[in-house]
C-alpha cells in the first residue's frame, strides 16, 4: 500500500490554506464542511474567499507565506498557482512534521485528498496515490451513480438508534443480522420515499417484535427505448438490487446485462397474436409468488411503465394483494424517437399540443380533433399503419401533413422514414419497416429532415417514389 488511508476529525481544529484563488476556494469549502477552523494566507484573494473572510467564516491574512503561519495548524494545504511557493510550504510543513497536501502535485504532498462520495455520515474516499486521478474520478462517478442517496439518512438513523439496538440485540451475530435487515429492507425503502417517520416506526417495530423477515416488493421499472444510456440511475440501482427480473420483449440485451449477475431473468413479453390476457395473468402470478417469498422483483418494461405498458393494471393487482411496490419512470418511446430523429414534439409556431395515442382503437372511439397545432405520436402502429393513416385523413387531417416513422428509436439500427400522411404507409412497406416503430404526425415532423443526427434518414417525395436522402449512418 503506497498510502495509508485515514479519516480526520477536523471539527474545531486549525487548518492552514496557502493561496486564495478558485482552487483554494474549493478546498476551503470542503474543509469548512468538515468543521475545520480555516486560516488562509495569500498575496491576493478571489472575491468568493474575500466574502468568506468578511462573513467571518475564515481568517484571511493578505501577505507572503512565512513558516510561522504554520503555528497551531494540524494540517496544511498549499493551493497557490506558484510551484516554487507550494514546494516551500511543503518543506516548511515537513520540517514541523505537519501533513501537507499540495494541490495537483502528488510528488510534493505528504498527504493526499481523495476523490469523495459523500453520503454523510457515510463517506467513501478513493485514491490512486496520485498516479491516476482520472481513474479515481471515474470510479467516484460509478460509485456515486450506484450508491443510493438514502444511505446517508439510513446511517444517521442507525447512529441515533445504536444504543437501543445494542440493548435489544445484545448478541453480536443477532445485531449484525439486524443491521443487514436495515440495509436491505423496508426501512431504506421508506427513507427513499422521503418517509422518515415511517422508517423510524418500522425500525422500532422490528426491534420490538423481532420480525425482520425480508419483505418482498416489486419495482416497476422503465428501461427506456433501448439505448442503455437512457436508463435512469434509479433504474440501474433497481437492477442491481433485483433477485428476479421480469422483462418485456422490447427490453434489449444491453439493458438486461446491467442486472445483478445472479438475478433470475424471465422473459414475459407478449408476442403479437398471442393470448395477451393469459400472459398478463402469468406476469401477475410470477410477481406475487416471488415477492411473497421475500424477493425483490424488478418488472422491467420498455420505455415508461405507465405509457402503454399496463403499469396501472399491475399496480392495481399488487395493491389488491398487499405487495409493496415502487415505480421508476423511463424515457418513453415518443420522447426518445423525437429526440433521436431531430423532431421537436412541440415547436413555436408549429405545435403547442402533444398527443400520445395508440394505433389500436376501440370501436366507436371519438375522432381526434384535427387542429394543425397538434403533434400526434402513435404507438404500436406498424401492422395497421395504412388503416391508421386512412382514418386520420377521413377524420379531416390534411393528407399532405408531414409524418415521420421512427423504427428502432435510439437503437443501433434506427431508421427514420419521412413522408406525407398520404404516402407514409406505402413508404413503410417499401422499406420493410418492422416493430418497434412509431409514427409522428404533425408539422414538426418535417423538421427532422434538417435536424436529424442519429441513424439513417429516408425521404419519400411523393407517394410511390421513395428516394433515400442523406442516408448517413452515425456511429452508435
Ligand atoms: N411503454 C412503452 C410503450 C410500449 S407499447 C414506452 O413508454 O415507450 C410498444 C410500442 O412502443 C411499439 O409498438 C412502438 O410503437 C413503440 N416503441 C417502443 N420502443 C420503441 C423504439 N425504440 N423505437 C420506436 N418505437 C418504439
Amino acid at each position: 500500500m503506497q498510502h495509508f488511508p485515514l479519516f480526520l476529525d477536523l471539527r474545531g481544529r486549525s487548518v492552514l490554506v496557502v493561496g486564495a484563488g478558485m482552487v483554494a476556494e474549493r478546498k476551503i469549502a470542503l474543509l469548512r464542511s468538515a468543521g475545520a477552523v480555516v486560516s488562509v494566507v495569500a498575496e491576493a484573494a478571489h472575491p468568493r474567499v474575500l466574502e468568506r473572510a468578511q462573513a467571518g467564516e475564515i481568517m484571511l491574512s493578505l501577505g507572503r507565506f512565512e513558516p510561522c503561519r504554520l503555528d497551531g495548524a494540524w494540517l496544511v494545504i498549499a493551493a497557490t498557482g506558484d510551484a516554487a511557493l507550494n514546494a516551500e510550504v511543503a518543506r516548511a510543513a515537513d520540517a514541523r512534521r505537519l501533513w501537507c497536501n499540495v494541490v495537483d502535485d502528488a510528488g510534493s504532498s505528504s498527504a493526499q485528498v481523495p476523490a469523495i462520495v459523500d453520503r454523510s455520515p457515510v463517506t467513501i474516499a478513493i485514491s490512486s496515490a496520485g498516479t491516476a486521478p482520472v481513474i479515481a474520478r471515474r470510479l467516484r462517478e460509478r460509485i456515486e451513480a450506484l450508491l443510493e442517496p438514502a444511505v446517508g439518512a439510513l446511517a444517521e438513523l442507525a447512529q441515533r438508534k445504536r444504543p437501543l439496538i445494542r440493548v435489544a440485540r445484545p448478541d453480536l451475530a443477532a445485531r449484525r443480522r439486524f443491521y443487514d435487515w436495515l440495509l436491505d429492507g423496508p426501512v431504506l425503502d421508506a427513507l427513499r420515499r422521503g418517509r422518515g417517520r415511517q422508517a423510524e416506526a418500522l425500525l422500532d417495530g422490528a426491534l420490538a417484535s423481532g420480525d425482520t423477515r425480508a419483505r418482498g416488493k416489486v419495482l416497476l421499472v422503465g428501461a427506456g427505448p433501448g439505448d442503455p444510456g437512457l436508463l435512469t440511475l434509479r433504474g440501474l440501482r433497481a437492477l442491481n438490487e433485483a433477485d428476479v427480473v421480469l422483462h418485456d420483449r422490447l427490453v434489449g440485451p444491453e439493458v438486461l446485462a446491467l442486472a445483478r449477475r445472479d438475478a433470475l431473468c424471465i422473459a414475459v413479453g407478449k408476442t403479437p397474436g398471442g393470448d395477451h390476457e393469459a400472459t398478463q395473468r402469468r406476469i401477475h402470478a410470477l410477481m406475487s409468488s416471488h415477492a411473497n417469498q421475500g424477493r425483490c422483483v424488478v418488472r422491467l418494461k420498455g420505455g415508461d411503465p405507465m405509457v402503454y405498458g399496463r403499469g396501472g393494471e399491475e399496480l392495481e393487482y399488487l395493491r389488491a394483494h398487499g405487495i409493496d411496490y415502487e415505480v421508476v419512470p423511463g424515457i418513453t418511446a415518443a420522447l426518445a424517437c423525437g429526440a433521436y430523429a431531430g423532431i421537436p414534439l412541440t415547436h413555436r409556431g408549429h405545435a403547442d399540443t402533444l398527443t400520445l395515442a395508440t394505433a389500436h382503437r376501440h370501436d366507436g372511439a371519438r375522432p381526434d380533433d384535427t387542429r394543425t397545432s397538434r403533434t400526434r405520436v402513435y404507438y404500436m402502429g406498424v401492422g395497421g399503419l395504412s388503416g391508421l393513416c386512412e382514418r386520420l385523413v377521413r377524420e379531416g387531417l390534411d393528407p399532405m401533413m408531414p409524418c415521420a416513422l421512427v423504427e428502432n428509436g435510439s437503437r443501433p439500427g434506427q431508421r427514420t422514414i419521412h413522408a406525407e400522411l398520404g404516402a407514409i404507409a406505402d413508404a413503410a412497406v417499401a422499406h420493410g419497416v418492422g416493430s418497434p416503430a412509431l409514427l409522428i404526425v404533425g408539422e414538426v415532423a418535417a423538421l427532422g429532415q434538417r435536424l436529424a443526427w442519429f441513424g439513417e434518414v429516408l425521404t419519400a417525395q411523393a407517394p410511390g417514389s421513395i428516394e433515400p436522402r442523406a442516408a448517413e449512418r452515425v456511429a452508435a
